[in-house]
């Protein structure tokens, strides 16, 4: 009957045991990207170290043309805004939680977070630039050919709207809510406190988030993954219950999960419990 009576309000349950774990779950661990935000991010600074700004997009879109993240999905809309097209580009790789590289113009180049680039740049998260852009909540990929950082895009993604009630109403329950995501620790604690979370572990690949997952496990007892699959499909297999957006969540990722949320409504969350 709860299963039933879920189901017409939007929550899929995919069997009695998850309805059971839910009635004992202490802590919620959201994704970031694509969870507690739109998943929708919009390009809002392009800036050039080399070149024009046009290069740098044109590069990065060369790249990013052949990635489903949410993030190449920007860039490709603002780069396609821009009537800019894609260079010719041989072996693309998607480095996951970390980027995309391909061999553009027969020389390797890269899209994503600076934290690949430390052995040939020194550590350019120092850029004064750049972190100021993540201290103000945005995603800043940077755009490297070779051995040589090119320039930065930022995005911004902005919460659900529902996020921070939703959060709200699950410390009401008592819940612990900890914030898991691939993203870097000053985006990542930007948005959290905005939203008024308890926990951020930041830089996290797919593997750390069930690690995370699992330690969570140890203090809490029963916890709820709420994730999109972009990423985090394994983390959400480990968690006693493992939710993911209907709409938004990947194929693999509806398939793995426990509970589905019709309509990527967070505010499912709270109802579920
Ligand atoms: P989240 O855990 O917040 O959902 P992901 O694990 O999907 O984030 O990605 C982590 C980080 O890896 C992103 O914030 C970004 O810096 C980088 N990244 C991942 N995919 C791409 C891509 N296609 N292009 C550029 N950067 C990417
Ligand atoms: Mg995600």
């Amino acid at each position: 009957a709860g299963i039933g009576r879920a189901g017409r309000e939007g929550v899929l349950i995919k069997g009695g045991v998850y309805l059971e774990n839910l009635g004992k779950v202490r802590a919620v661990a959201f994704d970031k990207t694509g969870t507690l935000t739109q998943g929708e991010p919009v390009v809002s600074d392009i800036i050039a170290l080399e070149g024009t700004e046009s290069e740098v997009m044109r590069l990065a879109y060369s790249i990013e043309q052949f990635s489903e993240h949410p993030i190449a999905k920007a860039i490709i809309k603002k780069a396609q805004e821009m009537k800019l097209t894609p260079l010719e580009t041989h072996e693309f790789q998607s480095l996951t939680g970390m980027g995309v590289q391909a061999h553009v113009g027969g020389k390797k180049a890269y899209v994503g977070k600076p934290e690949h680039f430390k052995q040939a740049e020194g550590d350019f998260s120092f850029n004064r630039q750049f972190k100021d852009l993540r201290g103000r909540g945005r995603t800043v990929m940077v755009i490297g050919i070779q051995e040589r950082i090119i320039g930065m895009i930022a995005v911004r993604d902005e919460p659900r709207p529902e996020a921070k009630e939703t959060i709200e109403k699950l410390h009401a329950m008592g819940m612990k809510i900890v914030m898991l995501t691939g993203d870097n620790q000053d985006t990542a604690m930007a948005i959290a406190n905005e939203l008024g979370i308890d926990d951020v572990q930041a830089d996290l690949k797919p593997e750390g988030k069930i690690e995370a997952v699992r330690k969570l496990e140890q203090k809490y007892g029963k916890v709820i993954m709420v994730g999109d699959g972009i990423n985090d499909a394994p983390a959400l297999t480990e968690a006693s219950v493992g939710m993911v957006m209907g709409t938004a969540g990947t194929d693999a990722a509806l398939e793995a999960a426990d509970v589905a949320l019709m309509g990527d409504d967070l505010a499912k969350v709270p109802y579920a419990l």
